[in-house]
């Protein structure tokens, strides 16, 4: 029966995606370089292979494993001497501690590695900058690439990111590539050797991620948060990307009613002309009167900030 061939084949997909190596490595309890620097707690929790006791949406990780996969085909054919999501590097830490795992490309001519982010639209990013957890992964990768020899440490090393926009909006890639810093090896390192303590005693680590944050993308919320207080409305909001989510809402929503106000003035300063610029074409065009039937419009949660009254 269809609703049966249509739960199959969403069960295909389902599985596909859990026997991924990299969700494999995680349930293993084997940090990648992907797990550095996104959340201590997180890293501890999966060390100590906790059973996951929340599902998640997955569906943006599968979108973006596809477009990894697309795209290292690509890098393959375009260039034989690009190491194209091949070669596993491991970085030894000065600790000791090795971290594992497949970077996405290393072109070992123009001494770079480069991470593939897939991201929905590039404004938060190119506000932002790359992530810490983004900036962790990708120096691990070269860390791991130089010590293998695949990339030549006595000359200038590259990191970078190419952001994707997985829903189509953005024609272009879009680029972040730095020098390697080598000084923040030791701060990854010293990031490790928090989750490291932290497992060998029994202990919780920094839970690096916000409460409301953390309930949408965390398969440990339950174990995790869920003994603790779970805030609501009225929290002092003071995680420094939530704060820059905020001010990007207020700057976006002021542009936009600034936009607003642009067109009104030149509407005004165009009426009644018709003609070309050579660029664009002006026309004014009659609209026939419709009768709108009422109708209902279906609930929604609309999100509301304001300035906050002293
Ligand atoms: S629930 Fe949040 S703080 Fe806890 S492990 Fe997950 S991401 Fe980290």
């Amino acid at each position: 029966m269809l609703p049966d061939l249509q739960q199959r084949l969403a069960q295909a997909i389902h599985d596909y995606s859990y026997a991924d190596p990299r969700s494999k490595q995680s349930r293993d309890g084997i940090l990648g370089p992907s797990d550095l620097g996104f959340c201590r707690q997180k890293a501890v929790l999966t060390t100590r292979e906790v059973a996951r006791t929340d599902e998640t949406n997955e569906a943006a990780a599968r979108i973006g494993t596809a477009i990894h996969r697309y795209v290292a085909q690509a890098f393959a054919q375009a260039n034989q001497g690009w190491i194209a999501d091949s070669e596993k590097v491991t970085a030894t830490f000065p600790s000791g501690v090795a971290i594992s795992g497949t970077p996405d490309l290393i072109c070992p001519s123009d001494n770079a590695i480069i991470d593939v982010k897939t991201v929905d639209g590039f404004e938060w990013v190119k506000r932002n900058g790359t992530s810490q957890n983004h900036k962790y992964q990708r120096h691990a990768y070269a860390l791991g690439a130089m010590q293998a020899g695949l990339l030549d440490g006595s000359q200038t090393v590259y990191v970078g990111n190419m952001y994707i926009d997985r829903s189509g909006k953005e024609p272009e890639p879009f680029f972040i590539i730095e020098e390697f810093d080598p000084s923040l090896t030791g701060e990854v390192d010293s990031w490790i050797g928090d989750v490291i303590y932290a497992v060998k005693n029994g202990e919780d680590a920094s839970r690096d991620i916000p409460a409301a944050v953390c309930e949408k993308i965390c398969p440990f919320f339950t174990a995790c948060r869920g003994g603790l207080e779970v805030h609501d409305g009225g929290t002092l909001i003071e995680d420094a990307e939530l704060l820059a989510a905020v001010d990007m809402y207020v700057e976006a929503r002021e542009l936009s009613s600034h936009a607003e106000q642009m067109k009104k003035e030149a509407q005004r300063a165009l009426s009644g002309i018709n003609g070309s610029t050579g660029t664009y074409q002006v026309r004014w065009v009659e609209v026939a009167p419709t009768t709108i039937q009422s109708f209902e419009k279906a609930g929604y949660l609309r999100m509301d900030v304001r300035k906050v009254r002293k």
